[in-house]
């Protein structure tokens, strides 16, 4: 007995694929609506929510979920699979970075969401409550906003539940990542503490954390690159998801898992003091002594205003690219590296 699911006026249909909208926020004027697609099988089976799109320029994450809604054939599945392909339509039409530009929130950090909070914390209570959890699984598709570069990895949460905690990391084996994040809530971090403009990544305020300390198991892909549409970090996201199913059972075949996969630990985020041009000295992928020089901030004569020096031994795993440098971390400039010890 296949059982339908019911999101907004979106009703799945047993052996087809539903496309529709869901409405998550009223404006004075107009109203924000999600893209969703709900694909179900004719045998029951599991049901997999997949959400990209968070950010409005990471193109890699929300391509391959368009792709994905598009391909899959519901006949073929034992299951149901609901995708959000996009998540922040007001910044994807804006073309705006990390925020939505309504209430200039970032919605990573928004849930569990409230709603009676401005429009981002609106439509995380939403996108949390009435589509993550009727998952078995939920996987959040990120991918390098239009000013980051990074290497593929995949954040894994570390709930403490042990059960949880090890299907949400063999859900990241599926995809064909290197490396996977333990990602800790502040309370549990190790990360090194708060120093200047040195601070500590945790996995507070995200969907795959509110999902997974609820019990439901998740796992947060970052594979892109400044908002190009890069084959191989598309098929990153897609062939991990066309993997995640095969491991669920929703699609037939056999999982392969990735092997050889490196662990990633102490995540820190480090942004600088001065305005000015930011001139990186380390890309990328590149390891790093605690201590060594990461960039500068030059004036508009070339004088250097500020080094920035790595606060541990570790690897660059993100690197922003805007040359223009805000005084302090903003919004629309989180930081400038981030970087993780590798075990
Ligand atoms: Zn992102």
């Amino acid at each position: 007995m296949v059982t339908s699911i019911k999101i907004g006026e979106v009703r799945s249909i047993p052996g087809k694929s539903v496309h529709g909208t869901y409405k998550v926020a009223e404006r004075a004027a107009s109203t924000i609506d999600l893209p969703i697609s709900i694909i179900q099988g004719r045998k029951p089976g599991p049901t997999l929510v997949i959400i990209a799109g968070e950010h409005g320029c990471e193109y890699s994450g929300i391509v391959a979920a368009v792709k994905l809604a598009r391909d899959l054939r519901a006949s073929e599945l034992s299951g149901t699979v609901i995708i959000v392909p996009l998540a922040n339509p007001v910044a994807f039409d804006a073309r705006y970075l990390f925020v939505n530009p309504i209430d200039q929130v970032n919605p990573y950090g928004a849930y569990p969401g409230e709603p009676g909070a401005t429009v981002t914390f609106q439509i995380a209570h939403k996108i949390l409550n009435d589509i993550a959890l009727k998952g078995d699984a939920v996987v959040h598709l990120h991918g390098a906003d239009y000013n980051e570069a990074l290497v593929p990895f995949n954040y894994v949460p570390m709930t403490g539940r042990k059960e949880v905690d090890e299907e949400s990391s063999r859900l990241a084996s599926c995809f064909p990542v290197l490396y996977h994040l333990d990602a800790l809530p502040a309370s549990k971090s190790t990360s090194v503490p708060p120093v200047g403009t040195t601070y500590a990544v945790t996995a507070d305020g995200t969907l795959y954390w509110e999902v997974a300390s609820r019990g439901i198991p998740a796992t947060m892909v970052e594979s892109g690159k400044e908002g190009k549409l890069e084959e191989e970090t598309i098929m990153i996201h897609y062939d991990g998801l066309i993997n995640v199913m095969k491991h669920m059972g929703i699609l037939a075949g056999k999982a392969e898992y990735q092997r050889g996969v490196r662990i990633l630990k102490n995540p820190v985020l480090v942004a600088n003091r001065s305005a000015g041009l930011f001139i990186p000295k380390v890309g990328y992928g590149e390891s790093v002594n605690k201590g060594q020089l990461l960039g500068e901030i030059w004036n508009f004569k070339g004088k250097v205003l500020e080094r920035i020096l790595s606060p541990i031994d570790g690897m660059v795993v993100c690197r922003i690219n805007f040359v223009a440098a805000d005084s302090y971390p903003t919004q629309t400039q989180p930081y400038l590296f981030y970087i993780t010890q590798v075990e």
